[in-house]
């Protein structure tokens, strides 16, 4: 089933786009099965839980933090962590930069926006974002690596509001690309997109889907 599932999201894929395959509350027999067709990167969204799966799983995957992460959980997976995609003030930004130091690496980050009409997502605007890539302080951070933005847009059924937002993400890279990052070649993820609402990212710019339920079945 599993390995169906991912055999047919990849199918129909453009070879832009990453997908990570988000295992929150699924089993590692789940996560083993996703890795034996291939699957190589996954997301989590709670610190504990990831680190229990990356404990017992292959060294060779990649690990994503796609929740919300508290400052003082940054250490239990600061050694390990390929991607943040959930960076949402600064001084989380700053602790991820002092912990990656401790282990004498750089972690990936993304800026997590704000996009959804809702006010119980967490992510920047885009003035607190600017303030962050202005700060003197963030100019010397050699310990973290600003990959790209992420969002999530809203739980509804009107296609043209989700598609609205994704617009508003791929607008935010944008202005962030020509105005701090212009010759990064690190900046270039868009990570938007989940298994409701994928298709719609992937038109509207998205380089990372974060797809959990059309691969491992619903969650409870
Ligand atoms: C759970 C989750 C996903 C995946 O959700 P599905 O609808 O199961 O694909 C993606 N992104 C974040 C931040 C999540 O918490």
């Amino acid at each position: 089933m599993i390995q169906d599932n991912l055999r047919t999201i990849n199918e129909n894929l453009p070879e832009t786009v990453e997908i990570i395959a988000v295992s929150k509350t699924k089993p590692i027999v789940d996560v083993k099965e996703a890795y034996e067709y291939g699957q190589r990167h996954f997301g989590e969204n709670k610190v504990q839980e990831l680190i229990s799966k990356a404990e017992v799983l292959p060294q060779d995957i990649f690990w994503h933090l796609i929740g919300h992460l508290q400052t003082n959980k940054v250490k239990h997976i600061a050694s390990f962590i390929h991607l943040v995609h959930s960076v949402d003030s600064f001084k989380l930004l700053k602790e991820i930069n002092k912990q990656a130091a401790k282990h004498e690496r750089i972690v990936n980050c993304l800026l997590q926006f704000h996009i959804a009409e809702e006010s119980s997502k967490y992510g920047l605007e885009l003035a607190d974002a600017i303030n962050i890539l202005e700060d003197p302080e963030f100019k010397m951070m050699g310990n973290i690596s600003i990959s790209g933005v992420m969002g999530m847009a809203s739980f509804v059924n009107d296609a043209d509001q989700i598609r609205n937002e994704f617009r508003s993400l791929k607008n935010t890279f944008d202005q962030l690309k020509l105005n701090y990052f212009k010759n990064d070649l690190r900046f270039k993820e868009i990570s938007m997109g989940m298994s409701g609402d994928y298709q719609l990212a992937i038109e509207e710019g998205s380089t990372i889907i974060r797809v959990g339920s059309i691969i491992f079945g619903p969650r409870n």
